[in-house]
C-alpha cells in the first residue's frame, strides 16, 4: 500500500530519500544537520524524517534557538551597560516587570521584538536616550492627573 502523505494527504507521491543534509535557519544563525533519512512528498514537498533523523534534526533546531537567545541577551546586556542603565531603570523605560531585563540576560525570558528594537535604535544614537527617559516621566505626570 503506498504511503500516504501526513501534510496533503496524497497517496501517490512519497518517495523516499537517504543521507540528505538538511540547513535550519533561525535568527541570522543557521546549522547544518547531514545523513538525515526519510520521505518526501512529491505533490506538497512535505518530509518525514525517520524517528532518528527527526530527533536530530529537532535537536539542531533547538540548539539553534538556544544560540539565538543567547546572543540576544548578550546583546541587550551590552546595550544597557553602554547606555549607562541599570536593570532596573531599563526595565522601568520598557515596561515588563522591575526584574525584566535580569531575566532576559540571564536568557530566561525572550524580550518583546519592540524592546530590542529600540535598544538596537539605542546603540546607534545613544543621544535618544535622554527624549525616551524625557517622554517616560511625563507619561507618569499624566497618569497620576488622570486618576
Ligand atoms: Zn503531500
Amino acid at each position: 500500500m503506498a504511503r500516504k502523505c501526513i501534510n496533503c494527504e496524497s497517496r501517490k507521491e512519497m518517495t523516499r530519500f537517504e543521507d540528505e543534509t538538511f540547513t535550519i535557519e533561525h535568527g541570522g544563525n543557521r546549522i547544518e544537520v547531514a545523513g538525515l533519512s526519510g520521505w518526501r512528498c512529491g505533490a506538497c514537498g512535505e518530509v518525514e524524517f525517520d524517528t532518528d533523523s527527526a530527533r536530530r534534526y529537532a535537536a539542531a533546531g533547538d540548539e539553534l534557538v538556544l544560540r539565538d537567545r543567547q546572543q540576544q541577551s548578550k546583546e541587550i546586556q551590552r546595550i544597557r551597560r553602554k547606555l549607562g542603565l541599570s536593570q532596573i531603570a531599563a526595565a522601568r523605560l520598557t515596561g515588563g516587570g522591575h526584574n525584566a531585563f535580569s531575566r532576559y540576560e540571564r536568557g530566561e525570558a525572550m524580550p518583546m521584538p519592540a524592546v530590542i528594537n529600540l535598544f538596537r535604535l539605542l546603540d546607534r544614537h545613544p543621544e535618544l536616550l535622554k527624549d525616551l527617559v524625557k517622554f517616560n516621566s511625563g507619561l507618569k505626570k499624566s497618569h497620576v492627573g488622570q486618576f
